[in-house]
């Protein structure tokens, strides 16, 4: 069977009476940044994942009309990104499939690479949660993974919102406050144009990766 995950393709076979908690991290990062690291970590904490796979997108279908850097180069920006934390790692799934990318072919994907025994939470920013209930097969995605909502600064759900999410019965999101960093990739994108530093904003590996290939630079 293909690989998913070189860290953690074996995950659930240890002890097959165990449920073991995948997180999933999907995004384009472009470029991944420690506001994502530190989203993942502090919701490996909270909910007991075992793992958490950063996902990076083959062809954002919401990003289609911008322009994204090459999905080979984002992926190796999470490799180094995540090769710190032993219970992170980086998958090329969205990346091989080729195509649009969408949430629930991967959910699937890994739902079938995995024993029973495994379980999906697919972590993403509470701007994004919103944005889900348009996404393809939306009530699939909610069947297949539980989805954790995380609070990001300038990013928050209004009541109005959540009311409405938690009125599709179909749907379920646990909400979760992270601490704040307010950074986002576009902000890092403009600031590599811009001449400005983004040195601690993202991994040290990061932004050798970004100088040596000359990544935003226009
Ligand atoms: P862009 O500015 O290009 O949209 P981004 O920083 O939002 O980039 P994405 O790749 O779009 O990064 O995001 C991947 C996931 O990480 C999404 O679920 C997003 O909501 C979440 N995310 C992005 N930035 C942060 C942050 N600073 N803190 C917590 N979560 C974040
Ligand atoms: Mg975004």
């Amino acid at each position: 069977m293909a690989v998913v995950s070189e860290r953690f393709d074996g995950l659930g076979l240890a002890d097959p009476r165990k449920t073991y908690r995948l997180g999933i991290m999907g995004g384009t990062f472009d470029p991944i940044h420690i506001g994502h690291l530190a989203c993942a970590e502090q919701v490996r904490e909270i909910y007991g994942l075992d793992a958490v796979i950063f996902v990076p997108a083959g062809n954002p279908v919401f990003k289609r009309d911008k322009q994204v850097t090459s999905p080979e180069h984002r992926l190796a920006m999470c490799r180094l990104a995540v090769a710190s934390n032993p219970a992170f790692d980086a998958s090329s799934i969205e990346i091989e499939r080729g195509g649009d990318t969408y949430t629930v072919d991967t959910l699937r994907q890994l739902k079938a690479h995995y024993p029973a025994n495994v379980e999906l939470h697919f972590i993403t920013g509470a701007d994004a949660v919103f944005s889900i209930v348009k996404w393809r097969e939306s009530s699939e995605i909610a069947k297949l993974a539980q989805l954790i909502g995380v609070t990001r600064p300038g990013y928050e759900l209004s009541a109005e919102k959540k009311r409405y999410l938690a009125e599709r019965s179909d749907f379920s999101v646990s909400y979760t406050e992270v601490t704040a960093l307010a950074i986002s990739s576009s902000a890092l994108r403009e600031r590599v144009r811009a001449g400005k530093s983004i040195r601690y904003l993202v991994m040290q590996s990061v932004l050798d990766y970004i100088a040596e290939h000359g990544l935003y630079a226009c």
